[in-house]
């Protein structure tokens, strides 16, 4: 499905990054693996790919950090001369009671979550411009659409990814390049492994498919996203949480 494209997962060391990655190789991607902290997982995940013969390469840098990312987008040039997908799923997420959050929390997560989608969408954009081709994924969470308590920082993070895709997938369309987001619900990852047992079981309750999703789950929206399924699918926000009934 992704023969001969370029695929920039962000955060792909772990969790949905690492699924939707593995998912791209798996369909004839040549795919870019970023990461920050967790270089020991991203090598990992090379490797495993370079045994099967699929092709990738992996960059570090921390999204948040302008420097980094400008020179992630040099890397890209010089190596690949194009870049067809960018997946924004690199994130944060803290949970929080508004009277508890600082500042401090609320500039680490908007500098991830948001700043870092700004910085890959901006120099993506230059080089899918001049293609005038592109595929831009961000990831948003269905906290981001019905807010959360205790996810005050997160959900206003998240909501703002929607603007953004929605804003940017109006500015771009002209030049072939559709800009999504998805809207995951409860996925087992890392990022919600601190989620108290009782929580989960309420969410769970409520899930209308009776299952928490799965990174593959989020990984397969990404795929038709990113391939030729999604040719006239722009500005949207598609939500995958196996139907959250409340
Ligand atoms: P994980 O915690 O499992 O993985 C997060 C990934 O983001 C890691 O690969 C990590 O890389 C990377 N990352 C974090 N900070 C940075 C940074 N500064 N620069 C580059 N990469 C960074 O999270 P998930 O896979 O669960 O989440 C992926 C996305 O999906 C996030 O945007 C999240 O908000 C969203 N989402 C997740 C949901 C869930 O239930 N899991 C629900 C809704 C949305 P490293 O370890 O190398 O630093």
């Amino acid at each position: 499905m992704l023969l001969g494209k370029v695929l920039l997962v962000t955060g792909a060391s772990r969790g949905i990054g690492r699924a939707a990655a593995l998912m791209a190789a798996e369909n004839h991607a040549h795919v870019i693996i970023n990461y920050n902290k967790s270089e020991e997982q991203a090598s990992e995940l090379m490797d495993q790919l370079l045994e099967r013969g699929l092709h990738s390469s992996m960059i570090r840098a921390d999204v948040s950090s302008e420097e980094d990312v400008k020179a992630m987008f040099k890397y890209i040039k010089e190596e690949h001369s194009r870049l067809d997908v960018l997946v924004n799923n690199a994130g944060v997420m803290k949970n929080s009671l508004l009277a508890l959050s600082n500042t401090e929390l609320f500039d680490q997560t908007i500098g991830v979550n948001l700043k870092g989608m700004f910085l890959c969408t901006r120099y993506a954009a230059n080089m899918m411009r001049k293609q005038r081709y592109g595929r831009i994924i961000n990831l948003s969470s269905t906290a981001g659409l019905n807010g959360d308590a205790g996810q005050t920082v997160y959900s206003a993070n998240k909501a703002a990814v929607v603007g953004f895709t929605r804003s940017v997938a109006k500015e771009l369309g002209m030049y072939g390049i559709t800009v999504n987001a998805i809207a995951p619900g409860l996925i087992e990852t890392d990022l919600i492994k601190d989620i108290k047992a009782e929580t989960r079981e309420k969410i769970l309750s409520n899930i209308a498919l009776g299952r928490i999703g799965t990174p593959e789950d989020v990984a397969k929206v990404i795929l038709f996203l990113s391939s030729d399924l999604g040719d006239y699918v722009s500005g949207e926000v598609i939500v995958v949480d196996g139907c959250q009934i409340m």
